[in-house]
């Protein structure tokens, strides 16, 4: 998480600049201020499993983040952890299915389809390719970069879509021709996440 608002932060004007063409222009401040909070969880407090951290960390975003992305990146987190529950060794098939969970509430939540021009536009894509890692034989780190290749091929692809879901679909034909701000906020999560595989453990 500390990663991850490092992330934000450093594109958080290119994550409002994004929003403000096709929505309101706060999504990088939306996400700075969420991930500011769930990064400083770690020194506030001791988790006793990865469940009751990514519980935290899923309510803070709610809380925090607010617009239609905190409810959407929270309870990605909180059925993340739901999932997870104790595990220690976290390895490809075990946060394979741990995300199948987290991106579950994401679409339970925002209702999306592939096609919406949304955050799931760019989870979606994310998932298939992580699964075909690890069917493949792939470890944790090579299922992650495949979902990062993915994610970026699904935000990639928002930039031609014409908006059915949340603010953007307000604009109708005039969303197309810019990229999905969710979508690119997602990417930076996943990236994260393969950057800290090494880890294999969700704890701070
Ligand atoms: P708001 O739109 O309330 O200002 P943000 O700007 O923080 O909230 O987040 C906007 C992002 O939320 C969009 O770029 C899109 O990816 C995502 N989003 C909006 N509605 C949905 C939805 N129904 N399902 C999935 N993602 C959505
Ligand atoms: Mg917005």
């Amino acid at each position: 998480m500390s990663d991850f608002a490092q992330v934000i932060g450093q594109n958080a004007e290119h994550l409002t600049d994004l929003d403000r063409a096709i929505g309101d222009g706060d999504h990088g401040s939306n996400m700075t201020r969420g991930t500011s909070k769930t990064a400083a969880l770690a020194e506030a407090e001791e988790f006793d499993n990865s469940a009751a951290y990514l519980k935290k960390v899923g309510m803070t975003l709610v809380s925090n983040v607010g617009g239609a992305s905190g409810p959407l990146f929270g309870t990605f987190f909180l059925r993340l952890g739901g999932a997870l529950g104790d595990a220690e060794d976290i390895d490809a098939v075990t946060f394979g299915k741990a995300l199948h969970a987290g991106v579950g509430g994401v679409l339970a939540r925002g209702k999306a389809e592939v096609g919406d021009k949304t955050m799931f536009d760019a989870w979606s894509p994310a998932l298939e390719a992580y699964d075909a890692a690890v069917t493949d034989g792939g470890d944790l780190q090579a299922a992650l970069q495949a979902a990062v290749d993915g994610a970026k091929q699904g935000r990639d692809a928002t930039v031609d879509l014409v908006a059915r879901k949340g603010r953007a679909s307000y604009l109708g034909e005039r969303s197309k021709g810019h990229q999905d701000p969710g979508a690119t906020s997602t990417v930076l999560l996943l990236e994260s996440a393969l950057r800290l595989w090494p880890n294999q453990r969700i704890l701070p």
